[in-house]
Parts: C-alpha cells; structure tokens; sequence
C-alpha cells in the first residue's frame, strides 16, 4: 500500500526512535505489549527536559504555585468520590465482520451509515460503556491462590500505628471484590490522571504552604487508562505521564483565569520550540465537556497523523473539591481572612500529556535537507532541529584526529570542564563529518571540535581556541575554551 507523503514521514520518525535509541517497544524481546512504550537513553534525556522546563515555569519561577508527588495506587473511595469508578468510560463497539474493536467515535460514516475504519463493514455491534481504569490489589492475599496464610481477623481490621506516624486506614476498609474463582482482595486503582492526588492533598498543601488564592499545586507523575485502542506510537498509550496544575481560585476570577492559562500554556509550547501556527485552540463545545466545567480549551497539534489534543485546560468550577468534602466528610473549604467567609475555591486545570509533548517535539523537530559529504557532494542529512533546551545532548565534543594524543587529552578535559553545567557526549571515533552527522541526527545543537589551532601548533593567537559549530546553520566559530560555558549556558537556559 503507498503510504502518504505525512504517513512516510510518521514511519522515518519511528524507525530513528528506535536506531537512536529514543523510544523502544516495552517487552520487545518477548513480542511487546500494546500501547507501552520504554524511553532509551536519549528519550528518557527528551522527556526529562522538557519536564524540568515545565517545572521549572510552572513552579519554580512562579510565587504562587508549589509542587507534589502523589502515589499512584489509589483509594477506591478518591476515584467513586470524583466520579471516575462510575463514568470513567468510552463507548465500545465491535465490528462483527473484521472483529475489531474500536472507540464508537472512531467508526466512519459514510453515506449516513456508520462503517467499520477498517473493513468498511456495517455489522457493528450496540456501543457500550467501557471502564479505562486499571485495577489492582494489595493486602496479603494472592488472587491467583487464594488466601497466601490464614490471617488473625485483627491483622485486616486493626493498622498498624508507629509513634508519630497517624494511622492509615486498613485494607480491609477498602472495597473488597470477590473474584470469579471467589477470592476477596482488596481493590485499589492505578491513578487514571494525577489531579485527584492533589485535590485530596489540598487542606494539608493549603496548611503547609500558607498560600492565600490564587494559587497552584503542580504534579508530574505516570497516569494509567486500558486505553481501548492505543495507537500512533505514544500518542495514546495505556501508561503514561501527565503534567497537572490545579490552580484553585476565587469563583469570580475562574472564567479570567481560564483565558490567562490558555495563554500561558501556548506560550510555553513556543519556548520549547513548537511552531505557533502547528497549535490550534479547541473551544470544547458545550455537549462535548464534562457537565461540571463552565469553559474548556484543547490545545492541539498539527502530528503527520492529523490535529490532535496536547493538553486540556478546563475551568472546573469547584465541582472536584466538593465531592471530596462530600466523600470524606471532611472539610475543604478555604478560610478568607479579610471577608471571614469559608468557601470551596474553585480550580482552572492546565493538563499536559508528556509523552504527547515528545512525540510533539520530535516531530516538529523531524527535518532532512541537503548537506555536504566529506568529498563535497551532497546529500540528505537527517536533523532533529530541537531548541537547545530540550536537546538530549547539548554538547558533543570531539578531537579532529582520534590518534594524536594531545587534542585527544583537550577534548576529554574540555567535556569535564562542560560537564557539571550540561549533558555533554564525548566522541573520537571515525571522520569528523560523519560525526557531526551522528549528532544532527539525535538533534545535539552544539559541536564543539579540538584541532591543531587549539593547541596553538598553526597559530599562537588560536591556542586555547575551539571550533564552535551550530546544528542548523552549521556555521562554526572560533570561540575561546575559557567562554566556552557562558557561551553555552546562554543558549541552551
Ligand atoms: P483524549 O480525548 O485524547 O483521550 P482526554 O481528553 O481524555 O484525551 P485528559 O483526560 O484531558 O485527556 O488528559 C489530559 C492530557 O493527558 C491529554 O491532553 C493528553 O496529553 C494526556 N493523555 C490522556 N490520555 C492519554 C493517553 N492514553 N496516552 C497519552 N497521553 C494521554
């Protein structure tokens, strides 16, 4: 089948994830699972990046904004309280010609009649509602066996308390599902977003922080959904990672908030290096959002694959935060010491996928054009054009000759002298043109070559001198090793 010019592109993307080591098939070796995916070393330096920079805008360089790390095994009490256990779902529908399943509102109408994406065929079965959360069990008991011992009553009912640390409800107060084969474990859920870790943190975070509205709690972390059809590479997986601000405020400023968010969160898109006119603002319409949210916005990408969602930004009212109250009886409301009113503050969400972002930025950054050989012809060179401060490597550093000693002994001492201020790659093997290329192709922004200037053999005025060559342009400049790190730094921040 002759694939697309974008479909073409796609495949090139994937097939240098792999050979550069970017994103490899979880469990590959024994035939892969679907819609997992590991980060090799250059992918997990990406994705690293770009959440340090999100943190970094989100949290550090702002006033009003702290951070938290939740876990991921979740209270089956926090997902029924927030709505998840009951209508966390897609509509499942089969299609009883090819048997593939599918999303219902992936099938394709055609002629007013729903068909099959994939065969064309109209047999398809009533949707139904499918639950994306993933379970699993804790407590002493081995599903797959049964009871692993016979255990006091007392050992489930009564926890454990050490001093200084508050007792934590039992497994036996979580909800108890018998199995088919008849056991009884204890559920609990994989985390489908990280936002209600932080909605049943917030009096303690309020408390700690004594931050006054408007403020944000920031989280990165793994979210879990059994995704009916994960596809388009990490576009849509079963585990991944998410990048949440909950920014709870008064309910008058909610809708001015919304607006303020959405600009912030394309400007930070630009700052990584996404092209403005490759982002596109969704306005979700009324029928399409959840019942609760009083506004909310997509942030879409152009992916070879088409116009997809990167993040949600949703004014959520104070919908969260008051079924928790409701669930847990406890209070969380918010004290106001000017007006001595207690309220529920409401929450604008800006929420990111991060493995969207990488296949974002990979993508953008996805380009070939023509460069010279070492013999001067040219020829296609492969270039992931990544802005420096989310490049895997910022730096590659390289003597011109692999056998002479002493530009061999510069080069190592000028990448340790790089070291503590970037990640830095260290190559001497083969022609240097061939290794400029190696970088260009893993996107390093930065070629930094030690030759016989450097040491001052042609000319004395060159000694202690490096070539500086930039990945896009390839233009390269002379530049002193004792401005080597400012010179740097000021272009990858
Ligand atoms: P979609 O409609 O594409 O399934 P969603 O609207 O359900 O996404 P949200 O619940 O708003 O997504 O989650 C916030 C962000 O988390 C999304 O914008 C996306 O970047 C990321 N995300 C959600 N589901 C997945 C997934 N299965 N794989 C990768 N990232 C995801």
């Amino acid at each position: 089948m002759n694939k697309s010019p974008d479909g073409q592109r796609m495949e090139k993307i994937v097939s240098l994830c792999k050979r550069r080591g970017f994103i490899f098939q979880s469990s590959e070796i024994y035939g892969g699972l679907n819609g997992l995916w590991d980060y090799g070393p250059l992918g997990v330096e990406l994705k690293r990046n770009l959440k340090n920079y999100w943190w970094r805008v989100m949290v550090h360089e702002r006033d009003d904004v702290v951070g938290m790390d939740g876990s991921i095994l979740t209270h089956p009490a926090v997902l029924t309280a927030s709505g998840h256990v009951e209508g966390f779902s897609d509509l499942l529908v089969d299609c009883r010609t090819c048997k593939s399943r599918m999303r219902a509102d992936q099938l394709v109408r055609k002629n007013g009649i729903k068909q099959c994406p994939r065969c064309g065929g109209n047999d398809i079965t009533e949707p139904r509602a499918f639950n994306l959360m993933l379970e699993t069990h804790i407590g002493s008991i081995d599903p797959r066996s049964g009871l692993t011992y016979e255990m006091p009553a007392a050992d489930l009912t009564t926890s454990t308390i050490q001093p200084g640390i508050p007792p934590t409800t039992s497994d036996s107060q979580l909800v108890d599902i018998k199995r088919p084969a008849g056991e009884v474990v204890a559920l609990v859920y994989l985390r489908p977003e990280t936002a209600q870790s932080i909605f049943v943190q917030f009096k303690n975070i309020l408390e700690v922080s004594r931050k006054k509205l408007p403020f944000g709690i920031a989280q990165i972390g793994k979210a879990f959904r059994n995704e009916i059809n994960p596809r388009n590479f990490i576009f849509r997986s079963r585990e991944f990672e998410q990048m949440e601000l909950e920014y709870f405020c008064r309910a008058e400023d909610g809708m001015k908030l919304l607006e303020y968010w959405k600009e912030e969160r394309l400007k930070f898109y630009e700052n990584i290096g996404i092209a403005r006119e490759k982002l596109h603002v969704l306005i979700v319409p009324d029928e399409e959002r959840a019942f609760y949210s009083k506004g909310t916005y997509d942030i879409e990408y152009d992916f070879p694959f088409g116009r997809q969602e990167l993040e949600g930004v949703a004014y959520r009212t104070d919908y969260d935060l008051s079924q928790h109250q409701k669930g847990s009886s406890k209070p969380l409301e918010y004290f106001d010491e000017e007006t001595k009113q207690k309220f529920i503050p409401h929450v604008v969400e800006p929420s990111a996928g991060v493995d969207r972002t990488v296949l974002a930025l990979i993508c953008e950054a996805y380009s070939e054009d023509q460069a010279p050989n070492e013999k001067g012809k040219m020829e296609t060179r492969v270039v992931l054009r990544f802005h420096p401060r989310v490049a895997p490597i910022k730096c590659a550093v390289f003597p011109l000759l692999k056998n002479k000693e002493k530009l061999v002994a510069k080069a190592r001492e000028i990448a340790d002298l790089l070291r503590p201020h970037m990640f830095v790659f260290y190559d001497e093997s083969g022609a240097i043109g061939r290794r400029y290329r190696r970088q260009d192709e893993i996107g390093t922004p930065f070629g930094v070559t030690v030759d016989f200037e450097t040491l001052g053999e042609k000319d004395v005025a060159l000694r202690d001198t490096v070539t500086l060559r930039e990945r896009d342009s390839m233009k390269q400049e002379r530049v002193a090793i004792r401005d080597l790190v400012t010179t740097l730094t000021s272009r990858i921040r």
